[in-house]
Parts: C-alpha cells; structure tokens; sequence
C-alpha cells in the first residue's frame, strides 16, 4: 500500500508532460493518491489526456487571478469528494520582459505586481478555499520555490521577489492553519527545463552552472521534486510544517565550486 493511499490531491500547475507538478501527480498517484487537476484554460488539450492516463476524472480550468474561478474549483471538489487532503501549489509567472536583463531597468510596476499576484498571492487564496475541505483530516499543502528567493540571480530578477514572498507565505499560512491540523511546506527545487523556466533569459546556462557545481554533479528531475512532494504531503512528515526543503542535489550549500580545486 502506498504512503499515500485513501488521500485525494488537488493538483494546480500542470501545463505539459514536464511540467514539475506533473512529476508530482505521477509520484503521489504512484504512491496511491487520488488526484483531481486544474488547468490554465490555454492548456486544456494537453492536461486532458496527461490526467486520463492516470485515471483521474476531475478536471477544471482555473486562471489563480480570477476569484470567481478559484470558488467554482472548491465547489467542485466539495460536490464530487466532500473533503480533500493535498493541494500542489506549482504556479508562476511574470511578464517575460521583467525575466532578463536589468533588475531595476526592467521591472515594471505592473509586471511586479502581476508575478506577485499569480506566483504569490495565489497560494493564500488558494489555501483559504482548501481549508474548510481539510477540516477534521490531516491536511497538507504543498508549493514551489527556487534559491532566487534567498540569492540574486542572472534574469531571475522580479520573480526572485516574488518567491521570496511565496516563501514567507508558507511560514505565515503555516502559523495560522497549524491548530487546524494542516501542514504548509515548500519545495526550493533546482533549474529544471520547463515551459515556465524557457521564459527566463540565459536559463541554459544556469542549468549547465547547477551540473557542473552541485555536490551530486547533475541537475534535478520532475521525478526527484514528485518524490520529495509525495514525502512532505504524507503523515511520514507529520511533524513537519513551515519548512522549505531544498531538492537541488544540494547546489545551495556550496559556497565555491570545487571543481579544479585543491588537485
Ligand atoms: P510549467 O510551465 O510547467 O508550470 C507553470 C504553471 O503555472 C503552468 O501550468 C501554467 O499554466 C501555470 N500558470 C501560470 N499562470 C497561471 C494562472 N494565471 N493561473 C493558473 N495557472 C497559471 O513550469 P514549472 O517549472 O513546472 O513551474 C512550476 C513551479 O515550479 C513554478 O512555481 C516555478 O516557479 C517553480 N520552480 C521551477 C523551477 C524550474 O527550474 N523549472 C525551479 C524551481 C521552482
């Protein structure tokens, strides 16, 4: 039996086969979770059959920036389920001319607002439509964070604000829906080649960077992020909550490259 098994998971954030939220799905489905999607309404035929494949029969289009959309996605889930264990937050974005070049030149303060809007707020929202569905079980959230959040980065620029945001946001929604006995965690993966990641400039580069410094001397997978995710939303984490978990082959603990060093 899986660690996972008689759980229901909301996933929000898949978009292709290689979307990290899709690592995540097949992870927890693997481990017996029954799994409901959403869907930025762009990306209905490419879900479609991603969530067919796995059996899953729920299935809903839901912008994060739009409230109305995001109460029908909780009123679905309570007519169909009643109740809900896990929601995977996997969601972000920012215009794609605030994802190169000059932090300050480039930031705009509709382009700040709008990658803190969709990658930020849209959690809290989304938790405060979860929360009543968890009561009376052990509820878990779950989202997606990266080292930009902690560290500047070549291009990553407004979003590294906006995670940075995300970040403080799991340490207060985890205050706060603890005594309801609902878990609030964070995944910081490293680079991993999305739709999401292509928008932001010079990402090749990062990603060969991350593989040739990282103590593992690779870059992660979709499947190592689902592992770590399916973990963090199990009662195997019980105790844990308010946490970010770095799943980067432990690129963010180096302080220099050992490569070439000390021979
Ligand atoms: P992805 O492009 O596969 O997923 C991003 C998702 O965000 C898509 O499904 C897209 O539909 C959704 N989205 C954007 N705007 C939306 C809106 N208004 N309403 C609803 N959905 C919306 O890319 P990904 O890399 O899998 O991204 C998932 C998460 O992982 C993001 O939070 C991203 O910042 C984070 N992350 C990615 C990396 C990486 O290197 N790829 C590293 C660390 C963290």
């Amino acid at each position: 039996m899986g660690i996972l098994a008689g759980k229901r998971a909301l996933i929000v954030g898949v978009a292709t086969e290689r979307s990290i939220a899709w690592g995540i799905a097949e992870a927890m489905h693997a481990q017996g979770a029954e799994l409901a999607f959403s869907y930025a309404p762009m990306f209905k035929d490419r879900v479609e059959p991603l969530a067919a494949s796995i059996g899953s029969k729920l299935l809903m289009p839901l912008d994060v920036q739009i409230d109305e959309q995001i109460d029908a996605t909780f009123a679905m889930l309570k007519s169909e389920w009643g109740a809900l264990d896990i929601l995977v937050h996997a969601v972000a974005f920012a215009p794609r001319e605030a994802l190169s070049g000059s932090f300050s030149a480039n930031t705009s303060r509709e382009a700040f607002r709008i990658a803190h809007d969709v990658s930020s707020y849209s959690f809290t929202a989304l938790a405060r439509g979860a929360a009543p569905l968890m009561e009376g079980r052990a509820g878990a959230l779950l989202t997606l964070s990266y080292l930009g959040a902690e560290r500047s980065l070549p291009s990553y620029n407004v979003m590294g604000l906006a995670k940075a945001s995300l970040e403080a946001n799991v340490r207060f929604l985890a205050a706060d829906l603890g005594p309801r006995n609902i878990r609030v965690n964070a995944i910081s993966a490293g680079p991993i080649k999305t739709l999401a990641a292509a928008g932001i400039g010079g990402f090749r580069r990062i990603l060969a960077h991350v593989a040739q410094v990282a103590p593992m001397r690779r870059n992660v997978s979709t499947q190592d992020v689902g592992n770590a995710a399916t973990f963090l939303c199990s009662d195997m984490a019980a105790g844990v909550t308010g946490e970010i978990l770095y799943v980067d082959n432990g690129y963010s603990t180096v302080g220099m490259s050992f490569e070439g060093a000390g021979d």
